[in-house]
């Protein structure tokens, strides 16, 4: 039975937008040792503290193709792993539904934006330890696998939007940049400020 990654790791500050790492493709996983499995550790770690559903290696600055996930499919059910290397197949023709559901990303805190994406994900790559996996996404969990998949290849999902909605996005984020200190997640979330009293 493969080790659990799932606990013991510490929280590392995420990587926000705009830093190089996060723009460019990334490097294949070739060496399933200690050094992968702290950093797999870490990153449950860093995306449980930022109540995120996924986290790729990219978010904690690292050029690695590697990511976390603790994401509901579409029926609420909670999956929880581990994708080196992944490649996402998605579906054509009649097969192909989109869902135009809300998007965040943990490193442009503040943010959502509808983005339509196929409702259906099937996630190739190598777990942990090299071996090959195969993991079907439905719902959101199809959304989480396409998500984390770009980000290892210097994606983000503000280059998917329309110049609309990118700069609603744009607007979000810099409107609640005061509640994310730089090290988030490692020093928390600030409260929201309380709104302004009408004066009299
Ligand atoms: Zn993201």
């Amino acid at each position: 039975m493969p080790t659990d990654l799932t606990s013991g790791g510490s929280v590392r500050p995420i990587t926000r937008w705009g830093t190089p790492v996060m723009h460019a493709p990334t490097r294949e996983v070739t060496e399933f040792d200690d050094e992968l499995h702290e950093l797999v550790r870490d990153m449950f770690a860093t995306m449980r503290e930022a109540q995120g559903v996924g986290l790729a290696a990219t978010q904690v600055g690292v050029d690695l193709a590697v990511f976390v996930f603790e994401c509901p499919d579409a029926d609420d059910r909670i999956h929880t792993g581990v994708v080196c290397n992944p490649e996402v197949e998605l579906p054509s023709g009649k097969d192909r539904r989109l869902d135009a559901g809300d998007e965040g990303c943990l490193s442009y805190p503040g943010g959502y934006q509808a983005l339509s994406r196929p409702d259906w994900t099937r996630c190739t790559g190598q777990d942990a330890e090299g071996n090959p996996i195969e993991l079907e996404g439905t719902g959101f969990l199809a959304r989480c696998f396409q998500h984390e998949t770009d980000h290892l290849n210097g994606i983000v999902f503000g280059d998917r939007l329309s110049a609309r909605s990118r700069r609603k996005l744009d607007e979000q984020v810099a409107e609640m940049a005061y509640r994310y200190p730089d090290d988030w997640p490692i020093s928390p979330k600030r409260a929201a400020e309380p709104a302004t009293a009408a004066s009299s």
